[in-house]
């Protein structure tokens, strides 16, 4: 009721609200994240929710890092207008399942059943309640932000997506809170941008094989201590995979390390296709 309260006053006074979901535990990313809605002028508004619905695993649920007491300090020290705590009842768990078409049930969904649907619930829940004019989302989870379109066109929300870039250590490694969880096991983690950048390499200089990807699969499994869920190259319109219609298109990765899921991805300059013998070609640029 407070929020709804300040909601209305700022609408009152002709204001726009850009609106930055988090799940807490505080890092550079989310940082980027709101100070690129702060450079504009308009109301900042953070949400920290632990969102139960998306998580399938009870433990990965209970462990997930929740460090509010230092993300309050962070956040006033950004200056951000407004943080939303809603508690656990926020969404009710009568599930009036949201069809959401193939995209949810892709790469992340294939063995998390429901985590994109609770995604959309939580979502959906936040659009309809705060109405923001911007909705600020990371590339880091980019299944993610094409679920929310999928929210936004059909729930007709008048909310505009801002994706903003991933942020990455100096190894490259993308932030993330489930990064904390690895302690000793975290130099692992190197493996995931040293593939997606190999990997973007081979296919920007316009000569690779699908068999070359399953190579560089196989030799993660062999030579290194990390469970590969998934590296594929998909259309990132849609997340099919590639035909012979060229198509803007993006690496996606998922490693499990000491039972830690990890994802990162990595968009491709230029339009690529699959040829008849399982060759990724590039599109020839016209100058
Ligand atoms: P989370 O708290 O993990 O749910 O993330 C909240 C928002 O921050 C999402 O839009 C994420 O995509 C974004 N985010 C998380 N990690 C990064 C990162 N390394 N770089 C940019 N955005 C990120």
């Amino acid at each position: 009721i407070e929020l709804l309260k300040e909601i209305s006053k700022i609408r009152n006074l002709k204001r726009k609200i850009n609106f930055i979901p988090t799940m807490g535990n505080l890092h550079n990313g989310h940082l980027n994240l709101i100070r690129r809605a702060k450079k504009q002028t308009n109301i900042t508004l953070v949400s920290i929710f632990v969102n139960p619905l998306q998580f399938n695993n009870r433990i990965d649920y209970k462990t997930y890092p929740r460090t509010l007491e230092d993300d309050k300090k962070i956040l006033i020290n950004e200056g951000i207008d407004i943080l939303f705590l809603p508690t656990d009842n926020f969404i009710s768990k009568k599930s009036d399942l949201l069809d959401l078409g193939v995209i949810p049930k892709k790469l992340c969904g294939k063995d998390r059943p429901g985590h994109f649907e609770g995604v959309a619930r939580v979502i959906f829940r936040f659009l309809s309640l705060i109405k923001p004019d911007y909705i600020f989302l990371g590339e880091k989870d980019f299944q993610q932000i094409l679920v929310i379109k999928k929210v936004i066109k059909k729930f007709k929300c008048d909310t505009r997506i801002k994706v903003i870039q991933t942020i990455r250590d100096v190894n490259k490694i993308a932030l993330s809170s489930r990064n904390n969880l690895l302690k000793e096991n975290f130099k692992q983690a190197i493996i995931i941008p040293r593939v997606l950048f190999k990997v973007k390499k081979l296919i920007e200089s316009g000569s690779c094989s699908l068999s070359e990807i399953d190579k560089i699969k196989s030799n993660i499994q062999e030579e290194c201590n990390v469970y590969l869920k998934y590296l594929e190259v998909l259309k990132e319109s849609n997340l099919d995979s590639l035909n012979n219609v060229y198509s803007r298109c993006r690496i996606f990765i998922c490693v499990s390390i000491s039972e830690i899921r990890l994802i990162d991805n990595l968009s491709l300059n230029g339009k690529y296709r699959l040829s008849k013998i399982g060759v990724i070609e590039r599109k020839k640029e016209v100058d």
